[in-house]
């Protein structure tokens, strides 16, 4: 087979170039040709590997190009890196790989495109296309790679048992790509992921959580997330997901499975954003209801305060996964705290709930009402319908409300100093108290959200509390 229109581009004729000046054997490898082939234009880094010096290769190519671009080399793993405007070269010589316990760091010693090959993850990444001259575009697939490709498989080249154990982090690679791809991992790779699966205490949390990342923006998460709990994968990262799983019966009564509900929810929601954070939120929307499952004999299951429980949660859990604890992570935390409002809201709408809920979400408002109806998990037709159509009404009110009476990025009208001056007061305790009675009475609806009228609301408090006016 022949792929000489997958390489005919510019960069490629001239790495060729570069590679038969320096006497080279080289080709394109892994991902890119697996993405051509796959229709699948989004592979920005480019992988090459030479029969020989990366590094070399690397420095002539940056030479043949117009701008001679800086090259990175990494000394100790033997490759070295360019950019170009919209791509990221990466050039390593062609080696064979031997791991020992303990370390997904094999040691290395140079080898045949064939050696290189049999060190890639999956047969699909193992594809390689020519670039030398007496063969340019040539296909070259020594495992089958292209017949896995058309039939959708993901297949170790050698032992999946040794492939895993070797690097436990293509045991996530392997998910990651089945979900991305829509594809089915192999079972004897399955059952060996599962075997192996205590390895994966020996990749880094950034590694496995880069992994994650890519599963929760995906069309359709939840495939990955089944993936990961079959193969008991999942527990290691996040337990506080496994902890949904089951459903109790007492008396009779019986609560959904939030395991399984949680992850329709991500799913819905990646039909309306590509927030990976908003996606995030959607998937820990729940946790709260593990710890605070309670049954009551009145009133059957609850679950009290889980969204407060749930996103004092969130911080543990990034903490734990070295997540960065920043805004992204205070976003996070806002959801699942307000996660139920809008849903209360859609029984009884008034006006000073609505406003309490701008207040509360501010600019976040519209994340917030895409999570509640990705929330909607019902299979009973019409709730379902039902639901989405009170949700039509919370968002016909939010922006009534919010046209008249602008909460969301709430500013006091009546500020600190304003309230010393007119009373002639020091700081004290009682500024905050008026400013705090304020705010209520504008979310109460009892004033209007503007200075006149909070301006005759603050004379009225300050004299309630016996302030004399200056
Ligand atoms: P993507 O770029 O979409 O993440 P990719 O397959 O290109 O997918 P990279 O991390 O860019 O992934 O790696 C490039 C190639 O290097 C892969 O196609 C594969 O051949 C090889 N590779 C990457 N990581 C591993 C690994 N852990 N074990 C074996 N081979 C790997
Ligand atoms: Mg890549």
């Amino acid at each position: 087979m022949n792929f000489k229109e997958a390489i005919s581009s510019h960069i490629f004729t001239l790495i060729s170039k570069a590679s038969s000046e320096l006497g080279l054997e080289t080709y394109v490898i892994g991902g890119f040709v697996r993405d051509y082939l796959l229709d699948r234009h989004t592979s920005k880094d480019i992988d090459i590997v030479t029969i020989g010096d990366g590094i070399a290769l690397a420095e002539e190519v940056s030479r043949l190009l117009p701008h001679q671009p800086k090259v990175q080399v990494f000394k100790t793993y033997g490759t070295a890196m360019l950019r170009t405007k919209e791509l990221e070269i990466e050039f390593v010589g062609a080696r064979k790989e031997s791991y020992s316990e303990g370390s997904r760091n094999p040691k290395v010693s140079t080898g045949t495109l064939e050696d290189d090959q049999k060190r890639r993850d999956f047969t699909i990444n193992a594809l390689a296309l020519s670039l030398n001259t007496e063969n340019y575009g040539a296909l070259l697939d020594p495992f089958d790679g292209i017949s896995d490709l058309k039939k959708g498989i993901l297949k170790t080249p050698l032992d999946p048992n040794k492939t895993y154990s070797d690097d436990p982090l293509r045991m996530m690679r392997a998910i990651r790509f089945a979900t991305q791809l829509g594809f089915t991992i192999e079972s004897n790779s399955l059952n060996a992921i599962a075997e192996n699966h205590e390895r994966l205490q020996i990749i880094t949390k950034e590694r496995i959580i880069d992994e994650l990342h890519k599963i929760i923006a995906s069309d359709k998460p939840s495939t990955g997330f089944k993936l990961l709990e079959n193969t008991k994968l999942l527990p290691q990262i996040l337990p506080e997901l496994i902890a949904l799983k089951g459903v109790d019966e007492v008396e009779g009564q019986t609560h959904k499975d939030n395991f399984y509900h949680t992850l329709e929810v991500v799913d819905n929601i990646c039909l309306t954003t590509d927030d990976l954070w908003l996606r995030w939120a959607a998937l820990l929307h729940d946790i709260g209801k593990a710890p605070t499952k309670k049954y009551d004999k009145k009133v059957g299951w609850t679950f009290h305060a889980h969204e407060f429980v749930g996103s004092k949660m969130v911080y543990r859990l990034f903490k734990r996964l070295k997540m960065p604890l920043n805004n992204k992570m205070k976003f996070v935390q806002k959801m699942v705290l307000l996660s139920s409002r809008p849903i209360v809201l859609a029984s009884d709408v008034t006006d000073s709930a609505v406003r309490r809920l701008i207040f509360d979400a501010g600019d976040d408002i519209d994340s917030l009402m895409l999570l509640c109806e990705a929330d909607i998990t019902t299979k009973n037709a019409k709730k379902f319908k039902r639901y989405h159509k009170n949700f039509e009404l919370v968002r016909e009110k939010i922006k009534e409300v919010e046209e008249r009476d602008r909460i969301r990025n709430f500013q006091p009208p009546i500020s600190g100093e304003l309230i010393m001056e007119t009373f002639n007061l020091k700081p004290c305790r009682e500024i905050g108290m008026i400013k705090e009675a304020i705010k209520e009475a504008i979310l109460e609806g009892k004033i209007a959200n503007d200075y006149d009228e909070s301006y005759q609301f603050m004379l009225t408090k300050g004299k309630e509390l016996g302030f004399i006016l200056n």
